[in-house]
Formats: structure tokens, sequence, C-alpha cells
């Protein structure tokens, strides 16, 4: 391999995937372990069919339960991960729940649990595994999953909403603090994609024939399409690249 090529390998590099069982999850857990990481699958499910994808490319995955609900679960990742790996290098904070309520009708326990998994564990888990990179010096790569809606208003999602915002606005502002100790801080804003998160607006013939005649891609985006992007962030070839989020959508935001 050139010497261009080998700045996003992931040869040695250990890496820690949230809500690594299903889709966009899945999908980065596959191209980090296919890249050389060896990859840290935390789910409160089983992540066999990920295990299993991984290991048909000669892969590593390691699966870590836990509940990403809790901020107890952060203490329960780390130590299990620490057991098998001596750095981590690379967070992915992927995992993420959506409810859909007309907003004059949300719940205060529905606007809890999305903020509690999309923002607040985001942001305590970065913060965890930053304070080793800044005890050893030798900085990391954290890739946080935003949206659309990290960028707009969307409808009947306003508690998703306001944690995507804030996911690319934590986003800036971690890496604002934390480039000079060689963290970088960086985001996927995927757009509209075909998995579970999803499910329930493609059933809405309506809602699903309007969303694709805006994709300019003309069609909804897969768990693959996010792969090198997530590589790419994840590598050396981005340790220039702070506070950033790359839209893969299909071309939704340029319209
Ligand atoms: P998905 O529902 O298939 O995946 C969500 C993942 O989060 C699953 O692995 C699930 O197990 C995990 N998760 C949820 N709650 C958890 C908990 N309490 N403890 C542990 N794990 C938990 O949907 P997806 O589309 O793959 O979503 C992945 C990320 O991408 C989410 O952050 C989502 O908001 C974001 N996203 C998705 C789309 C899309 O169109 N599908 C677009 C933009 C952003």
């Amino acid at each position: 391999m050139n010497s261009i090529m080998n700045k996003f390998s992931l040869e040695g590099k250990s890496a820690i995937v949230t809500g690594a069982n299903t889709g966009l999850g899945q999908g980065i857990s596959v191209a980090l372990a296919a890249a050389g990481a060896h990859v840290f699958g935390v789910a409160r499910r089983s992540c066999e069919e990920t295990a299993q994808k991984v290991e048909a490319l000669d892969g590593k995955f390691t699966e870590v339960m836990a509940d990403m609900s809790k901020l107890e679960s952060i203490e329960t990742i780390l130590t299990e991960v620490k057991k098998q790996t001596q750095r981590i290098d690379i967070l992915v904070n992927n995992a993420g729940i959506i409810k859909r309520c007309d907003a004059i009708d949300v719940p205060v326990e529905d606007w809890d649990s999305v903020i509690d998994i999309n923002l607040r564990m985001v942001y305590f888990l970065s913060q965890a595994v930053a304070k080793d990179w800044m005890a050893d010096g030798k900085g990391g790569k954290i890739i946080n999953i935003c949206s659309m809606l990290s960028f707009q208003g969307g409808i009947r999602v306003p508690a998703y909403t306001a944690s995507k915002s804030a996911v690319m606005g934590i986003t800036r502002a971690l890496a604002n603090e934390w480039a000079k100790h060689g963290i970088n801080v960086n985001g996927i804003a995927p757009g509209y994609m075909a998995t579970n998160n999803t499910a329930q607006l493609r059933q809405d013939a309506e809602r699903s024939e309007d969303i694709l005649a805006r994709i300019p891609a003309a069609r909804w985006g897969t768990p693959e399409d996010v792969q090198g992007a997530a590589i790419f962030l994840a590598s050396a070839a981005a340790d220039y690249v702070n506070g950033y989020t790359v839209a893969v959508d299909g071309g939704w935001l340029a319209r």
C-alpha cells in the first residue's frame, strides 16, 4: 500500500462503536474492522449478526453489553474494553433513539429518554474517554452520529431535533477544547437511511414519497453509505479535521 493509503489504515487500533447490533452502527463496525481496527460493539441486544459480518472479513469484534440510557454504563463499558485492549483509539457515538409525536403532545418521559441517550450519554462517554487520552497524551478520534435534524427542524420529532442539533454543537465545542490534545472530534450527519430508525417513516406512504422526491440521489441511504466517512474520520488521514460534521445524505442538504 502506498503511504497516502496507509493513512486510512486502522491496523492496531481499538474502536468503541455504540449501538453496534444493527443499522448504521453495524455498518460502521464492519467498516472500521475491515480497515484493521479491533471493534468493541456496545449494545443492549446481541451483536451476533455484526460479529458474523466482521468475522467474514477476518476482522476483530467484541460485544459489550450495556444500556446506553444510564450513565453508570460508562464505567462498565470502559472496564470491559480495557480488560481486552491496552488503549482505546476511536469512539463512535452512534446509539440513538427517536420518538415520533406532535410537538404539542410530547410527554416529559419521552423528551428525557431521547435526550439521555442521544445527548447526555454522548457527552459523558466522550468526556470519560478523553480523560484517558489527555492522561497518556496520545490523542484519539471521536465520531458523533448527527442527523439532518442537526441542521433542520424536522416534523413530529422535537426531542430528537434538540438532541441532534446539540450533538453537532458539542462536536464543535469539544473540538475547540480538545484539538490541542490530539483529539479529533467530528460528526457524520446521515441523510434519510433505510434502518429501524426510519421504519415508521417509510411505512407512511405520503411522507416516504415526499422524502424520496427531495433526495437528489433519488434513493434512501444504506449503512454501507456511511462506511467511507467513518473510516476517514477515524484515521490519521483526518488528523487536521476538527469539529466538522460531514453530511452523507445523497445531496439532501444541498437542495
Ligand atoms: P437503529 O434504530 O437501527 O439503531 C439504533 C442503535 O442504537 C441500535 O443499535 C440500538 O440497539 C442502539 N440503542 C438504542 N437505545 C439503546 C440503549 N438504551 N442502550 C444501548 N443501545 C441502544 O437506527 P440507525 O439508523 O442505525 O441509528 C443509528 C444512529 O444514526 C442513531 O444515532 C440515529 O439517530 C442516527 N441517524 C439515523 C438516520 C437514519 O435515517 N436512519 C439518520 C440520521 C441519523
